[in-house]
């Protein structure tokens, strides 16, 4: 057997769930990005939406026009654009737009029908969105366009460096100033929203009208200090393999770096057989050498089930767990089960 990763949709849905009751009265949007953190966007999408969710931020238009043709009708938030981006098939489809630039704005401004806009300020992160100098300049063209219903501005965002309490608090505060200079220019966004999964969660203020929440919903702790499970969350993703050979003293699990076993060398890593943590002590291309004989075809839990968390593998490649689930490639079969 080559690797596979099986994805708890029960698990999803409790965590979606959980959230969506955390955060209330705000509103919660999963966080599909990179193939929903490699879960996989279109087998997620209505199950996000069931549990609670009640839109989807999904990056790219391209994503979010993915969403529409498989069937999905609620709220879709892109933001991230090219040169290329089809705004004429994003309005057409009603996707919410994310706007950064004047010139993206003007572009969406110009194909045919309303669009629905969403202006992002740039609050410290630096990672786009308008910058503050250029605020009221922006939010003025933007009122013309609503004037000539090309637009039609219906949210105020901004992300957040999540790096400390104070430091969101002080771009909150610049959020504050940039949502009162957008109506002082006569916008009136309903939709305000600064959130992803660690302010969501830990800073009530921060959550707005709507929260955009990714990793938490996949049961992975956006924090250093507690896991997943230790916010009442489920992990959603597993990955398993078996053992394809052995010798008196090692065993060859039959997955590697290329089906997302992470290139651990800290000494501490294991992978569970049954209730046994086997030390890893080699991961190659194609395989993963253990220590200890097991019978061959045993299934190994390699992330989850009985074995380490993507958290735990986070920790030894100093990493993040959202590398984790997300560097398990496509071609890893996905068993969906709940
Ligand atoms: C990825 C992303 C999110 C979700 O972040 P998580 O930390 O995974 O919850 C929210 N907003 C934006 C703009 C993002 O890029």
């Amino acid at each position: 057997m080559s690797a596979v990763a099986r994805i708890d949709l029960a698990a999803f849905e409790h965590n979606v769930a959980s959230i969506v009751s955390a955060v209330a009265p705000a509103a919660a949007w999963v966080a599909v990005k990179s193939n929903a953190y490699g879960h996989g966007m279109l087998e997620l999408a209505d199950n996000a939406l069931t549990a609670g969710a009640s839109g989807l931020a999904v990056l790219d238009v391209p994503a979010a026009l993915a969403l529409r043709s498989h069937g999905i009708t609620a709220p879709l938030f892109a933001w991230l654009h090219g040169t290329h981006t089809d705004f004429t098939s994003a309005v057409e489809h009603n996707i919410d737009l994310g706007v950064s630039t004047i010139e993206q704005l003007e572009s969406i401004a110009r194909v045919p029908g309303t669009a629905r806009v969403h202006l992002k300020i740039d609050t410290g992160l630096h990672r786009n969105g308008i910058p503050d100098e250029l605020w009221d300049s922006v939010c003025a063209a933007a009122r013309g366009w609503e004037e000539t219903n090309d637009i039609r501005v219906v949210g105020v965002w901004t992300h957040l460096a999540d790096a400390s309490l104070d430091a969101d608090n002080a771009a909150l505060d610049r959020f504050d100033a940039a949502i009162e200079r957008a109506r002082a220019a006569g916008l009136s966004p309903e939709l305000l929203h600064a959130a992803a999964s660690p302010t969501a969660i830990r800073n009530p203020r921060a959550r707005y009208d709507v929260v955009r929440v990714g990793i938490a919903t996949y049961g992975i702790s956006p924090f250093d200090d507690v896991d997943g499970v230790g916010l009442g969350l489920r992990p959603v993703m597993s990955l398993h393999a078996e053992i394809s050979s052995s010798t008196e003293s090692q065993s060859i699990v039959s997955a590697g770096w290329t089906d997302g076993v992470p290139q651990s060398t800290d000494p501490g890593t294991f992978i569970a057989v049954g209730n046994n943590r086997a030390s890893v002590l080699g991961v190659f291309p194609g395989h993963t050498v253990i220590d200890g004989s097991f019978p061959v075809g045993t299934i190994v839990d390699i992330v989850g089930g009985n074995g380490a968390t993507a958290e735990d593998w986070a920790g030894w490649v100093d990493g993040i767990g959202d590398e984790i689930v997300t560097g398990i490639p496509t071609r890893v079969r996905r068993i969906y089960s709940r």
